[in-house]
């Protein structure tokens, strides 16, 4: 790994010179972290979970039309990408209140929206991610109309979509963020879906009991993370209970080592 070029290390992936120009590796790291830095820990396997997660969500949304920068999963902690060049707008979609929105209109968290809600935010760690409008976007050239009008009917699509492949595990989709970038293919630029979906950039509730089963756990400190997210990927059918040791590079130690 250290003979690759490294181009980008974000806080939960790294990103590495691709076999070839124009590709990438993607590779996930079991580091976390929440409240901009404040909170660090590393999750022993959530990596290589979320790698299979984010593997089986983006073939299924390219199986239906999606435009994604995923091309193949390379190992346990990596993958064939596309280079793109990222938007910097971080788009969420919300079904359910929780988390920002709970407390800045003061709605309790698990009230049902009277419809989905889409958010913007300025993709900027040291601004915070700063929610904006799409005025902002225009304005200061971060997309234009088209490329918003894009991300938004693109998102809609894959809240529908995901919404209901959890519901047929018995998970409810909260709400999530997404990411998109430009990719130019013989003179033509169009708006692609990257970055990741995983319970890191999701809420998943379980439908009968409201078990979080995402990233939450880390943040409000519930524990048994690591186990949330396996239960994703089981439910969703991606490991079987049997052979989940074999997922993880590490030993199936599911304790937080935290940092601070
Ligand atoms: N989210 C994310 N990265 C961010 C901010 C939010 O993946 O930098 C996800 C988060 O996991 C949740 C959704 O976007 O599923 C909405 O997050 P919210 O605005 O409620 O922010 P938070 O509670 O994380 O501060």
């Amino acid at each position: 790994m250290s003979r690759r070029r490294r181009i980008y290390e974000g806080k939960a992936k790294v990103l590495y010179e691709g076999p070839e120009p124009g590709l990438l590796v993607q590779y996930f790291k079991d580091d976390a972290t929440a409240f901009n830095n404040e909170k660090k820990g590393v999750i022993d396997g959530k990596g290589v979970l979320n790698n299979r997660i984010s593997e089986y969500l983006f073939t299924r949304l390219s199986e239906i039309g999606v435009p994604t920068h995923f091309i193949r999963r390379l190992n346990m902690r990596e993958q064939l990408i596309r280079e793109v060049e990222i938007i910097p707008v971080e788009v969420v979609v919300r079904n359910v209140a929780a988390g920002s929105i709970s407390k800045r209109l003061d709605i309790p968290e698990g009230t049902n929206l009277p419809r989905s809600i889409v958010e913007y935010y300025f993709k900027n760690d040291e601004l915070n991610d700063p929610m904006i409008s799409e005025e902002h976007i225009t304005a200061f050239g971060w997309a234009n109309p088209s490329e918003i009008d894009d991300m938004l009917s693109i998102s809609l699509r894959i809240n529908d979509f995901l919404s209901g492949l959890f519901f047929g595990v018995g998970i409810r989709l909260i709400d999530f963020k997404l990411e998109y970038g430009r990719l130019w293919q013989e003179e033509e630029m169009r708006i692609v879906l990257a970055d990741e979906i995983s319970p890191d950039s999701c809420r998943l509730w379980d439908i009968e009991s409201d078990k979080k089963l995402d990233k939450d756990r880390f943040r409000r400190y519930l524990g048994n993370i690591a186990e949330a997210y396996r239960e994703v990927a089981q439910r969703l059918g991606i490991i079987q209970e049997t052979n989940i040791e074999e997922l993880s590079n590490t030993k199936a130690d599911l304790t937080v080592r935290g940092k601070s």
